[in-house]
């Protein structure tokens, strides 16, 4: 928060520009990282697989070995731009074969079943997770893996000499965190609560340079994308699957996003910038409880949220 950076007229345009290009190409490394393409707003990704049932009769596997499986991408966020994706074949020594996969957490818990009867050997299986809990939550933080067994609960043995055997593990996060770049966290006025000149501050301010690329930290709908005065070119996302808002301020240039759209977690959102009320180029960044961004919650303060996410960025 320190003295206003000055720049002339032009070369503050040859600065956006530049910036601008470095967010596509930013963009388009932040979505090959998370196995993604920098799609347009409100591009669904593909669903996640439908949970099956259990074998109706009594379930039949015979010995199960896996002859390949792979999961894809190896980071991936919840409502993100792709699900965890799970293809796999077995041999068996049945033709049909009622079988089960299981997303394990670290502590091996099973997050999430799916079933499915009557697998065929050497038939390829594809399990797109889509990051929900068997209760329909959204599943916490972590590592996981996929684990295939047959349903009356024999795991399928995996080829000793094979590299995909220990290939399946993947990390899946609820929230990015907004920047892809270097920042700090500010000094004493950029705190939630610090004094402003007839209220107090709302949000943490994340130092940074202009230009660096801003993504959403959860994805969601877009409650509103404006200017405000103070808040310069800023914009709210109503968190999916989360009772949280989050309003991103000051952004360099109107957010492509509009009002109603639909944005996925870590999609670009804008730059960095220093519109409204701002004295250096940083991102003011809110989280308001339910039932939301002045709909009736209250902001909290979001640094010790930032700081988590930013150790797994
Ligand atoms: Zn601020």
């Amino acid at each position: 928060m320190v003295g206003k950076t000055t720049r002339p007229w032009l070369a503050g345009t040859y600065f956006t520009i530049a910036a601008m290009a470095l967010l596509l190409c930013l963009a388009a490394t932040a979505a090959a990282s998370t196995g993604g393409a920098p799609t347009a707003a409100g591009s669904p990704p593909p669903p996640g697989s439908p949970s099956g049932t259990p074998a109706s009769d009594a379930p039949s596997a015979g010995a199960l070995r896996l002859i390949s499986a792979q999961t894809t991408p190896r980071k991936s966020f919840y409502y993100g731009f792709r699900y965890p994706k799970l293809s796999f074949s077995i041999a068996s020594s049945q033709a049909q074969n009622d079988i089960r996969i299981d997303v394990v957490d670290v502590a091996g818990a099973s997050v999430r079943t799916f079933f499915r009867n009557d697998v065929a050997p050497e038939a390829e299986t594809a399990i797109r997770w889509d990051g929900t809990t068997n209760d329909g939550r959204a599943a916490p933080n972590g590592r996981y893996t996929f684990q295939i067994s047959s349903q009356a609960g024999a795991l399928a043995a995996r080829p000793a000499t094979s590299s995909e055997a220990s290939s399946l593990g993947f990390a899946f996060y609820g929230y990015a965190f907004p920047l892809l770049g270097d920042h700090d966290y500010g000094g004493s006025g950029a705190v939630f609560g610090a004094g402003r000149s007839g209220h107090t501050h709302q949000g943490h301010d994340v130092m940074a340079e202009c230009g660096v690329p801003i993504i959403a930290a959860r994805g969601g709908t877009v409650q509103y994308s404006g200017y405000h005065s103070a808040a310069g070119n800023y914009v709210v996302i109503d968190g999916k699957g989360t009772t949280f808002d989050f309003m991103y301020a000051h952004l360099a240039e109107p957010s492509p996003l509009k009002t109603g759209d639909t944005v996925r977690t870590a999609q670009p959102i804008g730059i960095v910038g220093d519109t409204g009320s701002a004295t250096a180029c940083h991102l003011h960044f809110e989280i308001w409880t339910a039932p939301g961004w002045y709909e009736g919650g209250s902001p909290v303060d979001p640094l010790p949220y930032l700081e988590k996410w930013d150790r797994y960025s």
